[in-house]
């Protein structure tokens, strides 16, 4: 292929046919285009834009790059969430067994965290035995099976995005709306899904730092993938604040389990209980959101949740004993916290220093080959509108030594407010 033309094209700020798309994405995957020919073009398109045929045409070829999963005829719907990354956002773990336990099938292809955003399949390896390396026929297998399947994105499904957000992310071309799109739809519409809810977060910690920018990404998202035929919900979300009181891999699975016991934060079981409802109102398992919002909050408190999640990790690998002693026991890592510097109430709690805090604990990846530790993190996470006394701890930070839990404290001094 001749790609410079096409380049020199959307340099100029052009639009390609789906047809030259789908010819670009067949080369790029076969490796017929160099990586620098095929960097210039996401930058050019970082400033040039996609219109909306073009973006279409972008995300049916990247997911026609590879396998799709093929599920058999069954009366529950297939839907899944997806969420564009944040601080403490460990809705995906009690989403997935609530859902299973409502009448859905929830195949969910998750990522692990790179930047500042926390990654499912990194929480989900903190449980001893968990494995999210399964192949599509394992995946459709343990869905039928189970209900629901929570596992990484296999080599087989959609490499076209595996090889150009490996690029995006070195070329400063992450931040584009249609390549977004394009990378999240691709992927999510492999799963061959009825419904997808999409939890676009905004604020001090989120991709999209505006609420205008989440707004145009929920929109531009939302449209192609009810176009495509997946009908596709999405609702923005704040995340100038942690979700829940924790933020670190195996921290955020004990906060998840709290959730599915019923209990937790209240921010989480919200989130939670919007997403669960939105699917089941849209896959016409609940006349309406509220009667849905009751579902999904009974299947939480009865037990029905929790026991579907042991049923998910069993299926999954998952040494039940040796998880249920490891959430029982206290945790064996140098711990302590920033002190109020005065008594009153909350009225700042940073989660983008939280989240950089977390990530150098070493909890979080600083590139693609960090090794994480998945037991830091930070706990009892004071937010807003809480009253503390003066000196009381306004979080706990778990760390591999007390240096570390010292510097820690330093970077958080400037992240919370009390007035
Ligand atoms: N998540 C994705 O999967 N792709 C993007 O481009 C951004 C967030």
């Amino acid at each position: 292929m001749n790609f410079l033309p096409l380049l020199e094209h959307k340099r100029d700020g052009g639009a390609h046919s789906p047809a030259q798309i789908a010819d670009i994405v067949t080369a790029c995957v076969a490796g017929d285009i160099p990586d620098y020919q095929i960097s210039a073009w996401l930058m050019a398109i970082y400033f040039r834009g996609l219109d909306a045929d073009e973006t279409r045409a972008l995300t049916l070829a990247m997911r026609d790059s590879g396998a799709t999963l093929e599920f058999p005829d069954d009366p529950r719907p297939l839907v899944d969430k997806h969420s564009t990354g944040g601080v403490g956002d460990k809705v995906s773990l009690p989403l997935a067994p609530l859902l299973a336990t409502l009448g859905c099938r929830v195949p969910m292809i998750s990522g692990r965290g790179l930047g500042l955003t926390g990654g499912t399949l990194d929480k989900l390896e903190s449980i001893p035995g968990f494995r999210t390396d399964w192949t599509p026929a394992e995946i459709v297998a343990k869905t039928q099976a189970v209900g629901c399947c929570m596992a990484g994105q296999t080599r087989a499904m959609v490499p076209a995005d595996r090889l150009l957000y490996a690029l995006r992310d070195v070329t400063a071309t992450v931040p584009s709306i249609p390549l977004i799109t394009a990378s999240i739809l691709s992927k999510k519409l492999a799963e061959s899904l009825d419904a997808l809810v999409l939890d676009v977060k905004w604020g001090r910690a989120a991709f999209m730092q505006t609420r205008e920018d989440a707004e145009r990404l929920a929109t531009s998202i939302s449209d192609l993938g009810s176009a495509c035929g997946t009908p596709t919900q999405a609702f923005l979300s704040d995340m100038n604040v942690p979700l829940g009181h924790s933020a670190g891999n195996w921290l955020e699975v004990v906060e998840s389990v709290e959730c599915l016991e019923g209990g937790g934060p209240e921010d989480l079981r919200a989130l939670v209980v919007e997403c669960a409802a939105r699917l089941l109102e849209m896959t016409k398992l609940a006349p309406d959101l509220e009667s849905a919002q009751a579902r999904a909050g009974a299947a939480l408190d009865d037990g029905r949740a929790r026991a579907k999640w042991d049923e998910m990790l069993v299926s999954q690998g998952a040494d039940l004993a040796a998880f249920e002693a490891k959430l029982r026991a206290p945790s064996a890592l140098p711990s302590g916290g920033p002190g109020a510097p005065k008594t009153g109430v909350v009225t700042r709690c940073d989660a983008r220093v939280i989240a950089e805090v977390t990530r150098d604990l070493g909890g979080g990846r600083q590139n693609k080959d960090s090794v994480l530790n998945l037991e830091v993190g930070i706990a009892d996470l004071k937010k807003l509108d809480e009253r503390v006394e003066f000196g009381e701890p306004l979080c706990c930070v778990y760390a591999e030594n007390y240096a570390a839990v010292h510097r820690a404290i330093e970077q958080l001094e400037g992240a919370f407010e009390v007035e």
